[in-house]
């Protein structure tokens, strides 16, 4: 099963993610988690990275690109992958699509799970407060500045996707389980 994620920030693509490796037995490729690693760790990457996601904008599509296409190479992709948070751009999204060609790979489906942006803003509000350790971009202002970058950047990608059949429509607003089942559905019809 190789599926990707795609969905504005909130939307509850991480928390998705999580549920169908553990159904699938395959790995989560997040971008933003191994940049955050990358973060922790103060690697050249995450230092030149940091700045970047902390005031909401993307990282250049040179280094998510490089990310994917070395964990794509890992013992664990050949089973498949949940891609969440990458491709956010037509640049990455045509990387990808070079890359899976390279690899001998196809994806089985994108799911959008769509939210609508005010309630996103509540929900990521929330994340900060409940975890006490908010992350560097959970604030209001930055996720505003998310949600611009993901309508203008990311959002092109249903329609790209759309012309390879591939995605299907979620809505995330409804419980965390029936956006699971409603997942589950989708890439099995
Ligand atoms: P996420 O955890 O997916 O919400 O990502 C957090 C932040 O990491 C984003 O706001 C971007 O700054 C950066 N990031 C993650 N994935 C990508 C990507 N595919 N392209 C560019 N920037 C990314």
């Amino acid at each position: 099963m190789r599926l990707i994620l795609l969905g504005p920030p909130g939307a509850g693509k991480g928390t998705q993610a999580k549920i169908l490796v553990d159904a699938y037995g395959i790995p989560h490729l997040s971008t933003g988690d191994i940049l955050r690693s990358a973060i922790a760790a103060e690697t050249p990457m995450g230092l030149a990275a940091k700045e970047v996601m902390d005031r909401g904008d993307l990282v250049s599509d040179e280094i998510v690109n490089g990310i994917i296409s070395e964990r794509f190479d890992a013992e664990d992709a050949k089973a498949g992958f949940i891609l969440d948070g990458f491709p956010r751009t037509t640049t990455q999204a045509e990387a990808l699509d070079q890359m899976l060609v390279e690899k001998g790979m196809s994806l089985d489906g994108v799911v959008e799970i769509t939210a609508d942006p005010e309630v996103l803003v509540g929900r990521i509000v929330n994340r900060a407060k409940e975890s006490g350790v908010a992350r560097g971009d959970d604030n209001e202002q930055v996720l505003r500045k998310r949600l611009d970058v993901y309508r203008e950047m990311t959002a092109p990608l249903v329609d790209y996707y759309q012309r390879q059949g591939l995605v299907r429509t979620v809505d995330g607003t409804q419980p965390v389980e029936e956006v699971t089942a409603a997942i589950r559905r989708a890439v099995h019809n």
